[in-house]
């Protein structure tokens, strides 16, 4: 094994990483500007993705040519996680629903309990008014509440020997980093310290609100629901007129909703948005309105439940970083100066989501191990950490 691994960046792609690498027995060291606990402010650092996930374990916005085998062996981990009852996982009923006829997509097939929406008696359905047409799919997916999840597993890390150094890198310091062995998970800071060889650098912009206080939204046998809800286009679209959906996603602490997706360039502060009246100003940041109102109407509708305004939501702004729609996931190796350098950026929306797929797919090309037996020595780790 190499004496040290550097891992570059401590969101959930650097964390997942290095606390499986130490959980191997390598020796890690992480190296990072910015850590999540570090930051009281999030609008301030909307490209730090990891202030601002969801967080499901739903391939939404994301691009690979690997995208199956990294989801499912991601999905795998997570539910091994969930039923040694790792803090903040637990499995929610999500539907994603349309008011038009939309294609499935591939995740679907990967999806636990998977089934269309054919019987719109069932009450739990999420709809805004009732006698609706409404197309659309329930799965069982895994939900990570982040303000649980990610300071356990970054407190694992620590517990398990890891650490982690505070400094701002640039390109000239790669060469300096005291090991022959670095992971580059260090987000939209990738094309600064690395050549990129990827021409387009798309970014997606998100707003969420968090509701606190709010009930956990269960069906009749006690199981968490959540959805995603895509009304007709001249209802919520983007600029090109493409319909764009409103989420929910009920946690311990409240609800959190979405949702948008603006797209943009890395670098630049241009979105494709729709015009400045479809928005609330809250807290200082425009909020398209779809996301109170669609949501609001949904809730009350199916759940009786309401979302206003004018009750205290807590508005973030963050980017999801998805590269290129056409290989966006950035998970090769190269040499520079003599380290052997892997790359493990551009997630999209679903950088929680393949956190494991990615950290197992490095950790094979590190120790030339299969993936299960990784898996089986890393559970086994992970029991004996008490977690
Ligand atoms: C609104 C929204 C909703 C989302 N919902 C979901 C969801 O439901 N499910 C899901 O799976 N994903 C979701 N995502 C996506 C997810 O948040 C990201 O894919 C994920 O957080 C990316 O993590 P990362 O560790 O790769 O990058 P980041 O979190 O951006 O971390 C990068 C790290 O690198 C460090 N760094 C950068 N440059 C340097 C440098 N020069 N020197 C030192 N350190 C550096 C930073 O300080 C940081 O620690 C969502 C994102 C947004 C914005």
């Amino acid at each position: 094994m190499a004496d040290k691994i550097i891992v570059i960046g401590a969101g959930v792609s650097g964390i997942t990483t290095a606390l499986t690498l130490q959980l191997l027995g390598y020796n890690t060291e992480i190296v990072t500007d910015k850590t999540v606990s570090d930051i009281s402010h999030k609008n301030k650092y909307p490209e730090f993705a990891s202030l601002f996930p969801s967080a499901s374990v739903i391939p939404h916005s994301v691009y690979s040519n690997r995208l199956e085998e990294l989801f499912k062996q991601s999905q795998a981990f997570f539910y091994e996680l969930r039923k040694r009852t790792f803090p903040g996982l637990t499995t929610h009923k999500h539907f994603e629903v349309f008011e038009f006829e939309a294609d499935r997509p591939g995740y679907c097939d990967w999806m636990l309990n998977f089934s269309p929406i054919v019987d719109l008696t069932e009450t739990e359905v999420p709809q805004r008014s009732d006698n609706q047409p409404l197309y659309g799919w329930v799965f069982d997916c895994i939900f990570a509440d982040w303000s649980l999840y990610f300071p356990a597993l970054t407190a694992l890390y620590r517990q398990s020997g890891g650490t982690i150094t505070k400094q701002k890198l640039e390109q000239e310091d790669i060469s300096k980093l005291p090991s022959e062995v670095i992971i580059n998970c260090s987000g939209t800071g990738g094309p600064l310290l690395f050549d990129d060889p990827s021409e387009d650098q798309l970014i997606m912009r998100g707003h969420l609100l968090h509701k606190s206080e709010a009930p956990l939204i269960t069906n009749n046998t006690g199981e968490i629901i959540s959805y995603n809800y895509m009304p007709q286009p001249d209802v919520y679209s983007d600029v090109d007129g493409n319909a764009c959906d409103v989420y929910c996603y009920p946690r311990k602490d409240g609800w959190i909703l979405g949702g948008s997706r603006q797209a943009g360039k890395l670098g630049q502060q241009q979105w494709n948005t729709s015009s400045d009246g479809d928005y609330y100003e809250i807290d200082d940041i425009k909020f398209p309105k779809q996301i109170i109102d669609l949501n609001n109407e949904i809730l009350d509708n199916t759940y009786g439940l309401s979302l206003e305004y004018s009750q205290q939501l807590t508005p973030t702004v963050g980017v999801r970083y998805i590269r290129s729609t056409d290989q966006g996931l950035r998970l090769d190796q190269e040499t520079i100066s003599g380290k052997t350098v892997y790359h493990n950026y551009g997630h999209g929306g679903a950088g929680v989501t393949l956190s494991w797929g990615t950290a197992l797919h490095i950790a094979q090309q590190l120790t030339s191990r299969s993936s299960s037996e990784l898996q089986d020595l890393l559970q086994q780790q992970i029991a004996k950490s008490g977690s």
